[in-house]
């Protein structure tokens, strides 16, 4: 891939703006434990994004023990599905000329090409078997406008159409929100930047989620998230339920 289409990647995301390294805090991050107002979303965990699917997340798999252990500790859970249709615009296949990984430009803005992926129905779209959530209540399914791609569980890419996530989480008085699953610098990244701007209290958990990376998007995704007020954990600051 040329370094150049990568940057260019980077971009699309809003992402971009300086590659620096994320400096870590000195401290321990002190045990936070969820009661009654918090959930834990549980980002795009389904096969495509697993070695063997469509697109599949380095270490991917990975998630989904740290996951199942987090479960123990919420009373509410929501899970995201991308769900795309056949012949969907975030699919290089989908235009003339294009590979994975470039861009073009849509209606509402510049996006990142994808491998075909997650297309509705299939075992590849499935979530992960492995999944063991007791308290998952709800499921958002995103991407589901041909024309209009969602990393956020909030908000389609669009920057205009609401999946009404917050609307519930709102309504069922949930203010804080603990964000895990795949890719870090894309969906999870989206769903707490958006998450932070619709006024929820924030936490990544960063070993229950692994990252796609295109050059430098890791960096300046904590980066971005880090400014916005993400807290950046891991599942052992959560106290065990
Ligand atoms: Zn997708």
């Amino acid at each position: 891939m040329h370094r150049r289409t990568l940057v260019k990647s980077a971009a699309a995301l809003g992402l971009a703006g300086g590659f620096g390294s994320v400096s870590l805090s000195a401290f321990a991050q002190a045990k936070v434990k969820p009661n009654a107002k918090s959930a834990l979303i549980v980002v795009d965990v389904q096969n495509c994004f697993i070695d063997g699917g469509t697109l599949p997340v380095k270490g991917g798999a990975e998630v989904v023990p740290v996951i199942n252990k987090l479960a123990d500790s919420f009373e509410n859970i929501v899970v995201t599905q991308d769900w795309h249709t056949a012949g969907h615009a975030s699919f290089a296949s989908t235009h003339a000329g294009k590979k994975p990984f470039e861009t073009t430009k849509l209606s509402y803005g510049t996006q990142v090409l994808w491998p075909d992926h997650c297309v509705q129905g299939t075992e590849d779209a499935a979530l992960n078997k492995d999944l063991k959530l007791p308290t998952a209540q709800v499921i958002i399914r995103k991407g589901f406008h041909k024309n209009v791609d969602s990393y956020s569980a909030f908000e389609e890419a669009d920057r205009k159409t609401s999946t009404g996530l917050a609307g519930y989480l709102k309504q069922r008085g949930i203010n804080t929100v603990f964000v895990t699953g795949l890719a870090t610098d894309f969906c999870v990244a989206w769903t707490a930047l958006d998450a932070r701007k619709l006024g929820f209290q924030v936490y990544v958990i960063e070993d229950a989620t692994r990252a796609i990376d295109l050059n430098g998007s890791l960096a300046a995704a904590w980066k971005q998230m880090s400014a916005k007020g993400v807290k950046r954990i891991q599942s052992s600051d959560i106290v065990a339920a």
